[in-house]
């Protein structure tokens, strides 16, 4: 069967930083209620509506917990192995990107981002990228308004913690008032905690720091107190938030913009979040609440449908090139085309995903050095192989090497394998089976990135990285 499907003029990614896929109300495999004690309900949003006429993927696995590797396979089509973009604030994405590919096209492309200091230029993701926006969603909906023929990518951090607030200047009096009223819920002093996670995601001036890292602080509190349900309500508060006060408006104004043009619309989010024993947020954990997210497809030729079958990330990329007739089989991703306007019936995909930490004094170094020099140098080595995860068939399998011991900063060593089977996808159960084990080992062998040499390697640096992991003090 020949598959009809229109050519579209504008393309429109939209990522929401820290939307796991069961954010949306819309989603019927929720897994966070049997997950949490939480009072917060989730509100109806323009973004549940707009999912029940889309293509609707439940079942979504990220490669990476963290912005920076997340969106770099999204941009690649290729795993954090093939595109060197693997870890936090340490690799830069080496491979052609989808905004090049796109301008060969003769497409127009924007690239707004509310993380510039890990989705951006620092990190090598805006070749071919002809108008680059920090924080600004009107300009670039001009240029989509104006241009005959666009990629547009909108990114927006309101969902990431400080939950639904992002900075002073969106936030405001709201934001204020909420640090305000949980040190006191809570009793915290923030002068008297010594704060370990110092990273920060984009330019703020010295009132918009404080905010931030005070906010930081009500969280490393409640997660050292292991108030998890506390914590994941916040989460679901923000997201409430970020919807009533901006992104309800923000796909009004989207959709009136486009009416009447051929258009595609993708929104899909990078990562998830949850609170657990082994869980600070995200970027340490490969839960099923953190790598699972939502991807959806709208356009007047896609039929709605919700769909359960695993995908992966890395199909997004394949799938508009598929759109453009343009071929390319270097890719690891496969199209999605089939699904999105066939319905076509189809197995679950191959998965992987993996983490790598750093340690805090490093993110912080990283963060002076682009307010400093306005660029950014990635030395190589100094990440640390985290957990890994395959998912295939029925099974999700995961491996652990390091661990952040008891809710510290502290990195140990933590050698585990784990099995689980898929009943559906609120039902995970670890089970021993030696032989898929031993299969699904050799996959994440096979796939994982190994530390290697980006930009050159200073000996000493790397000396020093050893000795202070094994809790000297260099
Ligand atoms: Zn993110």
């Amino acid at each position: 069967m020949v598959l009809i499907y229109m050519s579209y003029d504008k393309i429109i990614l939209i990522s929401l930083d820290t939307l796991r896929a069961d954010g949306l109300g819309f989603n019927q495999d929720s897994l966070f209620p049997s997950e949490y004690k939480v009072k917060t309900k989730l509100e109806k949003t323009n973004l549940d509506q707009l999912a029940a006429q889309s293509c609707f993927f439940s079942n979504t696995i990220s490669v990476a917990p963290y912005t920076s590797a997340s969106h770099a396979a999204y941009f690649s089509g290729l795993w954090p192995k093939h595109n060197g973009l693997y870890d936090q604030f340490n690799t830069k994405l080496r491979a052609e990107n989808i905004f090049q590919k796109f301008k060969k096209l003769g497409y127009n492309t924007s690239f707004k981002t509310d993380f510039p200091f890990v989705l951006g230029k620092y990190l090598n993701m805006i070749q071919g990228v002809d108008h680059y926006f920090v924080e600004d969603e009107s300009k670039p909906m001009e240029i989509l308004r104006d241009s005959k023929k666009v990629l547009s990518f909108f990114h927006f951090g309101q969902i990431h913690y400080p939950y639904g607030f992002h900075s002073l200047k969106f936030g405001g009096d709201d934001y204020r008032q909420k640090v305000n009223f949980l040190e006191k819920k809570y009793n915290i002093v923030s002068k008297k905690i010594k704060l370990e996670d110092m990273a920060v995601e984009t330019f703020r001036d010295q009132e918009d720091l404080d905010y931030l890292y005070r906010y930081k602080k009500i969280i490393a509190h409640l997660y050292k107190n292991k108030l998890d349900n506390d914590l994941f309500d916040l989460y679901l508060e923000g997201i409430n938030y970020f919807h009533k006060n901006k992104f309800n408006v923000f796909l009004d104004n989207l959709l009136e913009t486009l009416k009447g043009e051929k258009y595609l619309l993708i929104i899909f989010a990078d990562h998830g979040e949850a609170w657990n024993q082994e869980t600070y947020g995200h970027h340490n954990s490969l839960d099923e609440g953190v790598i699972r997210v939502p991807v959806m497809f709208y356009a007047s030729d896609v039929k709605a449908q919700y769909r359960k079958n695993r995908i992966r990330t890395i199909d997004i990329m394949p799938t508009l090139l598929k759109l453009l007739n343009v071929k390319d089989d270097s890719l690891d991703g496969e199209s999605l085309v089939e699904m999105v306007y066939n319905k076509s019936i189809s197995q679950d995909r191959d998965a992987f995903s993996a983490t790598w930490v750093c340690e805090s004094c490093d993110v912080l170094g990283k963060m002076n050095q682009i307010k400093n020099k306005d660029r950014l140098e990635t030395s190589a080595n100094s990440a640390v192989k985290y957990s890994a995860a395959y998912y295939q068939g029925n099974y999700k399998y995961t491996e652990n090497y390091k661990l952040f011991a008891n809710r510290s900063e502290k990195i140990i060593d933590f050698p585990r394998q784990q099995l689980f089977q898929i009943n559906n996808l609120q039902d995970f159960q670890l089970i021993e089976n030696i032989q898929v084990t031993k299969k699904l080992h050799k996959r994440i062998e096979s796939l994982n990135s190994v530390n290697e040499k980006v930009d050159g390697i200073d000996k000493s640096d790397q000396l020093k990285k050893y000795f202070n992991l094994q809790g000297y003090n260099v």
